[in-house]
């Protein structure tokens, strides 16, 4: 992966935002307050915006930068969640020119423990912590078996829809959808669902 690839793949992101914005909504309207697909699609709006300046930066720094415009543009929980997540991802990708897939795992658990400190939350609380920890435990075994980045990324968006499954069965006890209870059984948690699509947008372009 490089700079090129990586602003490819936000690309991917920005699109994929936009056309699941209502899908994200709606998911959101049934356990919280029906802004997910809004709060990321204006998110990655104002990335949009700042694309051509994003591009020429090193990836560390167009990663991290990523996560600064979600923190500040959007009001949700998401925005300072995802942002911290892409940050911290950003600044371990701080100064490096070609980023190999042990470098992408890195981040991405330095981005999981971002999310995890920012948001104190655990697996099985119904965040989309339960489809990016899977994701990374999927990559990681499918790359120590094959070494294959595509597999291993295959292995990932697999493992995280199998999460998204899985926040159906399971009651909510962080977020807005904690107020719910156990009537937040039987809906998928939006956030999980978005970050599939992110996974996805990454798997894209590698
Ligand atoms: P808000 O809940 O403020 O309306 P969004 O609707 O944009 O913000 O985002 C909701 C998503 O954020 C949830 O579906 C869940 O995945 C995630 N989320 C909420 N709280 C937490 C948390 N404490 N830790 C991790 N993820 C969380
Ligand atoms: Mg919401």
């Amino acid at each position: 992966m490089n700079n090129e690839n990586i602003i490819h793949a936000i690309d991917k992101m920005i699109d994929v935002m936009e056309s699941q914005k209502e899908f994200l909504t709606e998911l959101d309207n049934v356990i919280g307050d029906g802004d997910h697909g809004i709060n990321m699609a204006r998110g990655f709006g104002e990335i949009n915006k700042k694309r051509d300046l994003l591009a020429v930066m090193d990836a560390g720094d167009m990663i991290k930068n990523v996560g600064m415009i979600l923190v500040a543009t959007v009001g949700g929980a998401s925005g300072p969640l995802y942002g911290t997540a892409f940050m911290k991802a950003g600044a371990f990708l701080k100064g490096k020119e070609e980023i190999g897939f042990e470098d992408f795992l890195e981040a991405f658990q330095c981005a999981i423990e971002g999310v995890m400190a920012r948001g104190k939350a655990a697996e099985g609380e119904k965040t989309m912590l339960d489809a990016m920890l899977p994701a990374k435990r999927a990559m990681e075994k499918e790359w120590n078996l094959t070494g294959d980045e595509k597999k291993s990324l295959e292995a990932g968006i697999s493992a995280a829809k199998a999460g998204v499954e899985y926040t159906k069965t399971i009651i909510a006890t962080k977020g807005r959808a904690s107020y719910l209870g156990e009537r937040s059984i039987g809906h998928q948690d939006p956030g999980a669902t978005s970050f599939t699509f992110l996974l996805e947008a990454i798997a894209s372009q590698i």
